[in-house]
């Protein structure tokens, strides 16, 4: 049986050049030592939970707007299908390539497993960048992208949805192309529009998901989120609705950023200035915008929000946007708490820091698993060709949210490491992934 060094260096030798993949996969591996050292039968399977099951890659033709053909590259990788269907969004960003598909798809697997619900990983999508296309573009790209990847997707075989760049316009667009291709209505993609097979609180799900399982780790240490301040990166999805249940819950959000900048609120935004931020941002603008809108706010132009003092962090732009200096920063500034609503948002060294800083440090694939929890619900709501309420889907989803707490807990007491959530949540993901895969043969 191969040595823990050894399946690493072999996944190395294999892809040297996906940086982002082997990131993800040494921040499991290593993290999983005790897990090995307790059980070394677990370390069997490593090799094949390193390597997807299935990559597809393909041409996306389509028009612009001038009636000139543009090409994109798409990719679906379908990487473990243990314990349920392949699940995992669609990402359509300038940055995708393999290596980033795959690092998203690694950390699908462990995320999805640790929701409970019957998932397996994968992951997609294409250097499109939507950023100032037309609709008319924007649809005429999304029926090419389906129009390949129909073939490979499906209820029972995988389930695609949104991540980064694809929201409901985006859904909608391959719906429809997947509904005139296939003659079938069916729960093929998650993150559908209400009243076509969507379900209420999809939208909210990762952004709401995030703040529970915060609430919960903060009760259980006799702590609240009330009075608390709060730095979020991002602007889309996952950070509004982390912000509006933030100030719910009675603590300050100081600010937002994108890909040009920072804002921040030096009071907090409150729930006005939050709809206009909101509102800006579903007219596609830039955060930069919201300072025409406030006599407050600062924009720190180039600058993530990692330099304001603050009580919690809430990354949740995108992979590698807390670097080893950024961690130390909110160290430095009195930061206790980091729940990653982004995927990876912080680096290696970034969770070394916490670690070492005893910050409360929550990882991605139990911290923002809220978004495909209730993904998961949309496929069960499907099946049974039945809908639930608002509220109905919200319990569900905060139950979920306090069982991937509560296990990421219990998971690293019992292997001698108590409040190591990383280990924790590795650990209980991979555990029963690797347990579904012995009883299959592999
Ligand atoms: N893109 C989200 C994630 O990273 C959601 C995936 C889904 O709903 O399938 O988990």
């Amino acid at each position: 049986m191969a040595t823990l060094d050894e399946v690493q260096a072999k996944v190395r030798s294999r892809d040297p050049n996906q940086t982002e993949f082997l990131q993800a996969v040494d921040e499991v591996l290593i993290s999983l030592k005790p897990l090995f050292d307790r059980y070394p039968k677990y370390l069997s399977v490593l090799p094949a939970v390193c390597e997807p099951e299935r990559v597809v890659q393909f041409r996306v033709p389509w028009q612009d707007d001038k009636g000139d053909i543009q090409i994109n590259r798409g990719f679906r990788v379908q990487f473990n299908q243990a314990i349920g269907p392949y699940k995992g969004g669609l990402r359509f960003h300038p940055s995708v390539n393999l290596s980033i598909i795959k690092f998203l798809g690694f950390e699908q697997i462990f995320k999805n497993a640790l929701t409970t619900l019957p998932m397996g990983g994968g992951k997609g999508g294409c250097d499109f960048d939507p950023k100032g296309k037309t609709d008319s573009e924007v649809l005429r790209f999304c029926q090419s992208f389906m129009t390949e990847l129909f073939k490979h997707i499906g209820p029972d075989t995988d389930v695609p949805a949104g991540d980064i760049g694809v929201g409901g316009r985006e859904i909608g667009f391959m719906f429809g192309q997947y509904k005139r291709i296939t003659n079938c209505h069916q729960g093929v993609l998650t993150g559908k529009g209400w009243g076509w097979g969507g379900s209420l609180i999809r939208p909210e799900a990762t952004g709401y998901g995030l703040v529970y399982a915060l609430d919960f780790a903060m009760k259980d240490v006799g702590e609240s989120l009330a009075g608390k301040t709060v730095t979020l990166s991002g602007s889309g999805n996952v950070a509004q609705f982390a912000a509006e249940k933030c100030l719910e819950l009675g603590a300050t959000v100081l600010t937002f950023s994108d890909s040009a900048g920072t804002i921040y609120e030096p009071k907090g935004f409150d729930s006005k200035k939050l709809k206009q931020l909101v509102a800006i941002k579903e007219a596609r603008g830039r955060c930069k915008e919201y300072l025409a809108h406030s006599k407050t706010a600062q924009y720190f132009e180039g600058k993530r929000p990692w330099g304001v003092k603050c009580d919690v962090a809430l990354p949740s732009a995108t992979q590698n946007e807390i670097e080893k200096a950024d961690a130390d920063s909110l160290v430095k500034n009195g930061c206790k708490y980091v729940f990653e609503g982004a995927n990876m948002p912080s680096n290696n060294d970034a969770i070394e820091v916490f670690k070492n800083n005893k910050v409360v440090y929550f990882p991605a694939k139990a911290a923002n698993a809220g978004g495909v929890a209730v993904s998961g619900l949309e496929m069960a709501q499907n099946s049974g060709r039945v809908h639930w309420t608002r509220e109905e889907v919200d319990n569900k989803l905060k139950g979920i949210m306090e069982n991937i707490y509560t296990t990421c807990r219990d998971t690293a007491a019992d292997l001698g490491h108590p409040g190591d959530f990383q280990l924790g949540a590795n650990a209980a993901g991979f555990k029963k992934v690797a347990d579904a895969m012995f009883d299959q043969g592999q």
